[in-house]
């Protein structure tokens, strides 16, 4: 089996980790050049898309923002796994708020909004509390605008203004007082069948995610079915083959989706040590047809993303239960270098991996690891 992947950054790199033990090969397509390369070291390889396209049994993608011919001519020739519509409703917020209301399932109260001037009919609607998102293209918080006070509207009008709304309208959403963020990673697979991983919690530091924490702590099986029935939907809905990531807020009691993730997630990550089954093996099995592995947690698991450094102690990797991912990235401010996952027996023991693997990293990057910490040390088990 050959499988080719629209872009070729780490998810692609896990993805490809995951296929070798099956036997499976997997080309990535670098969408910025258009050419394909190896997605672990990255080399160009001499073949065209389209040969690439015709070699391959299955056609995937690790990012929704693939440009719309590639993906277009990636649909065309019938191996698109998950399909087209679902990639393209995760890549633009108007088709994904759409399909949520097609499928009655909770989401944050927003607007559309094509005109600056609608701003003002937002904060009459919505609240004077806003986020504006751009439609297409956002990732890890970028395209994004919080609005705190009515005072700050006209100096948000004169910088939106600058953008062809027409062309690309925001989204203008209630800021939500949510308790926590968590997120939902399944699988569905080509006859329908689907599972679950546990709900993961997610700790956000300036709209990128930090920790991931699985299986969240404290889920009634209320909260548990409310999501896992807008996954079932949304995969149904699409008739979706592979991972999909469903983020949620959850307020009381209630779940609110805050957006969908039509590939393998950040916030599954910890599945890789966690699970009996990756997300990445997962998906891979799904898009080649073959019986889908379990997704139960084999104990509790912390994913600490490694984000703008590189500058963390490799003796972390002397720590027990304790495993390195890196990226092989140069460093930037903001960017996703890597990830560390962790577990434990119990939320204390897994608060103790966290608290001992503190010692090694430069803390500045890492602002949520040791209040999480804590938190998880306190949890009656
Ligand atoms: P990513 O693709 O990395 O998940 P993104 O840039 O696509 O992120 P969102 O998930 O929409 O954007 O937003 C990023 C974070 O900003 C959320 O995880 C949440 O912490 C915060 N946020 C987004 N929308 C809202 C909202 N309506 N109310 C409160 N907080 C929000
Ligand atoms: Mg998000």
């Amino acid at each position: 089996m050959n499988v080719l992947v629209y872009g070729a950054g780490q998810l692609a790199q896990m993805m490809y980790l995951a296929a070798v033990p099956l036997g499976i090969k997997l080309r990535a397509v670098d969408v910025k050049t258009n050419t394909i390369v190896d997605p672990v070291s990255k080399q160009t390889l001499a073949l065209s898309i389209e040969e690439a396209i015709e070699q391959a049994d299955v056609l995937t993608v690790e990012f929704e923002h693939v440009p719309e011919d590639l993906l277009e001519q990636a649909h065309q020739s019938g191996k698109l796994m998950p399909s087209i519509a679902s990639i393209q409703a995760g890549a633009d917020r108007v088709l994904e708020k759409q399909a949520l209301t097609k499928l009655a399932i909770a989401n944050c109260e927003h607007l559309i909004v094509t005109q600056v001037e609608q701003l003002e009919e937002a904060v009459e609607k919505l609240g004077e509390k806003l986020i504006v998102k751009s439609s297409r293209d956002g990732y890890d918080g970028y395209g994004q605008w919080r609005l705190s006070s009515k005072e700050q509207l006209p100096e948000l009008q004169s910088e939106l203004s600058k953008l062809d709304l027409e062309k690309v309208p925001l989204i203008v959403e209630t800021m939500v007082p949510f308790d926590r963020e968590l997120s939902l990673i399944g699988v569905r697979n080509q006859s329908g069948e689907v599972r679950c991983y546990p709900l993961a919690e997610n700790l956000h530091h300036q709209g990128q995610l930090h920790v991931s924490v699985a299986p969240a702590p404290t889920v009634s099986a209320e909260l548990n079915a409310q999501a896992q029935q807008a996954f079932t939907k949304l995969a149904n809905e699409f008739d979706y083959v592979g991972v999909l990531a469903v983020e949620f807020f959850q307020v009381g009691d209630a779940l609110l989706v805050n957006e969908i993730a039509p590939r393998v997630h950040n916030s599954g990550h910890w599945s890789m040590q966690g699970a009996d089954t990756s997300q990445f093996e997962n998906h891979i099995r799904a898009i080649t047809d073959l019986p889908l592995g379990n997704t139960d947690a084999n104990g509790k698991s912390a994913m600490i993303n490694i984000i703008g450094c590189d500058d963390y102690s490799e003796d972390l990797l002397s720590i027990r239960n304790c495993h390195l991912h890196v990226y092989g990235k140069s460093v930037r401010p903001k960017r996703k270098m890597g990830h560390i996952n962790l577990t434990g027996d119990s939320f204390q023991s897994l608060a103790e991996v966290m608290t001992t693997l503190a010692k090694y990293l430069p803390l500045n990057h890492f602002p949520k690891l040791l209040g999480e910490a804590d938190k998880l040390s306190d949890i009656k088990e």
